[in-house]
């Protein structure tokens, strides 16, 4: 089933209470179609929408403005029950007085009218999804007596076994430990090709978002910066901003400057860029475009050299870099090149990228344009617009600086450890200090980011809207923030809007309460659970 999102917008009054009445643009002005069958990975920074433009599609969240189609169907107005959608959260949350079949056969008994099946469908189906996510041995047991990998399989069973039209994921790997998410993450994929059910998939972190995407969606502040095959978004990006995001380690950032057709980096011509207009840029530089050369034109001191089997990471410094130090990966044959302490690259062209230092949008150069229309031509005849932000958006220069900060950081512990160090090293270094290590500064700063909102009072959206039970696999007021949280037993809990001013906007006579508990021994669905609350 393909999805579209058309011209989809969400506001949020602010959160900030020193800022009243200003409000937040979480998602802003989203045009995308998510094709039949495929998994697309929706990717970013902590707060750039990704939930937000999630739970519009699944019906938790009605969009301020804009439309959202499942095939021809316009569902903007439709309850998520109706939407024929499995969500997973990344907290899966299972009742844990269930066991594993109960749980996964929790969704089918609250089928009403047509949709009721018997009690041997119900058996039969439960037992189909539960061998697709491989845990049929586990039907008896209690999410207790599972790992988190297998929890997060049994909440994805729970998701797929009411046959959903779409399937949505917000950060379901992140509660895995290192080994389980990449494990799971390869399963997803599996069932997800299995399946051929259409697949959002949320997460911040870009080597799952590209690992495991048909396509990707690279989204800052609730806009869409770049969409594309993940491989062609890492070799052909829009913006500074999609170049920096994607890639481990990271892009290799440089002040430089073009003019007369030739692109420096300080005093040193490093490229022709015959036919561009003269401006300050932004030089990128991939770890993989350096190539030594006793000859090459771009000049910088070695700080550290680090063997990792077939290729070389080299470690220096040079006084444009933007980063606290270069990295570059070459071939160990190129060593040979070095002697003392000075190393020179030439650079591969299809690997620099430059970004005009205002805009901070590409600037091609040499046979880049080419390169770029054959991929755009390509993505058209695969059905796919090619979608990207040209330019730079507010807040981008705290986004570089903080970046920069983590850069530091980072600098610093590799004086203190040595550069590029074993990850047991890591390890005792992380014990000692509540630094990250090296090669997980990204990751982890990203999930540092990632749990600072769910720290904020919950606040909730602007309307009250129930939530089907047997949709949701997750208590999701830590990743709805606002929504109705389901707890076990069947209890709902309605939480209603606390205005800025602190007055309950929740309706009729619970017109005090923040937070109503509707108890009951049933699901309620969503138009009962509104009848209770406005009976009070
Ligand atoms: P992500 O999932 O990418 O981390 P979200 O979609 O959760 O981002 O949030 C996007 C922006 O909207 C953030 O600035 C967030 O603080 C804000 N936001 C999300 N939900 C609410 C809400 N219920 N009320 C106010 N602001 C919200
Ligand atoms: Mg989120």
């Amino acid at each position: 089933m393909k999805v579209l999102l058309q011209n989809l917008t969400k506001i949020f009054p602010s959160r900030n209470k020193k800022d009243k009445g200003a409000e937040v643009i979480a998602v802003n002005d989203f045009n995308l179609e998510i094709p039949d069958g495929k998994l697309v990975g929706l990717l970013g920074p902590s707060g750039c929408g990704k939930s937000t433009t999630l739970y519009m599609i699944s019906g938790l969240q009605s969009p301020t403005s804009g439309k959202i189609f499942f095939g021809d169907d316009d569902v903007t107005k439709l309850t998520p029950e109706n939407r024929g959608i499995g969500l997973v959260f990344q907290n899966y949350a299972l009742y844990p007085h269930l066991t594993v079949q109960q749980n996964i056969l929790f969704p089918l008994q609250n089928l009403k009218g047509e949709n009721r099946l018997s009690k041997e469908e119900m058996l039969k189906r439960a037992h189909e999804v539960a061998k697709l996510v491989q845990i049929d041995e586990y039907m008896n047991r209690k999410p207790a007596e599972l790992s988190g990998g297998q929890q997060q399989r049994v909440a994805i069973a729970r998701a797929l076994v009411k046959m959903p039209r779409i399937l949505l994921l917000d950060e379901p790997l992140s509660n895995l430990d290192a080994r389980l998410r990449l494990q799971t993450r390869e399963e997803i994929r599996r069932i997800q090709r299995d399946t051929q059910i259409t697949t959002i998939f949320v997460t911040h972190d870009q080597e799952e978002a590209m690992s495991i995407s048909d396509y990707i969606v690279v989204m800052k502040l609730g806009v869409i910066m770049q969409t594309g095959k993940p491989q062609w978004v890492y070799d052909d990006p829009a913006n500074l901003f999609v170049a920096k995001f994607l890639g481990t380690p990271p892009i290799n950032l440089f002040s430089g400057k073009v003019e007369n057709g030739k692109l420096y980096i300080g005093d040193e011509q490093v490229l022709d860029t015959n036919g561009v207009e003269d401006q300050e840029v932004y030089v990128g530089i991939r770890p993989e475009g350096f190539v030594i050369d006793k000859t090459g034109k771009l000049t910088c001191s070695i700080s550290g050299i680090d063997v990792m089997g077939r290729d070389v990471s080299v470690v220096s410094t040079n006084s444009n870099s933007l980063n606290p130090v270069v990295r570059s990966i070459i071939a160990s044959e190129e060593m040979s090149n070095i002697s003392g302490n000075t190393v020179k690259f030439n650079l591969k062209e299809n690997k620099v990228f430059i970004f005009n230092k205002e805009t901070e949008s590409r600037v091609y150069f040499g046979e880049q344009l080419k390169a770029h229309e054959a991929m755009v031509a390509e993505m058209e005849e695969e059905g796919q617009s090619y979608v990207t932000h040209h330019g730079s958006l507010p807040r981008e220069a705290d986004d570089v600086h903080k970046e920069f900060e983590v850069e530091e950081k980072k600098g610093v512990i590799d004086k203190i450890k040595g550069l590029f160090s074993k990850k047991k090293k890591d390890a005792e270094i992380k014990d000692e200090a509540p630094v990250p290590a090296v090669d997980e500064v990204k990751t982890s700063t990203a999930e540092e980011k990632d749990e600072a909102p769910k720290e904020e009072p919950a606040a909730a959206d602007e309307k009250n809207e129930a939530f089907p039970v047997d949709e949701v696999n997750a208590s999701p007021k830590d990743s709805a923030n606002s929504k109705p949280t389901v707890k076990k037993k069947t209890t709902v809990t309605v939480v209603a809007k606390k205005s800025s001013n602190n007055s309950s906007k929740i309706k009729s006579t619970t017109a005090n309460a923040t937070s109503v508990n509707i108890t009951s021994t049933t699901a309620k669905k969503p138009n009962e659970v509104k009848k209770i609350d406005s009976e009070g």
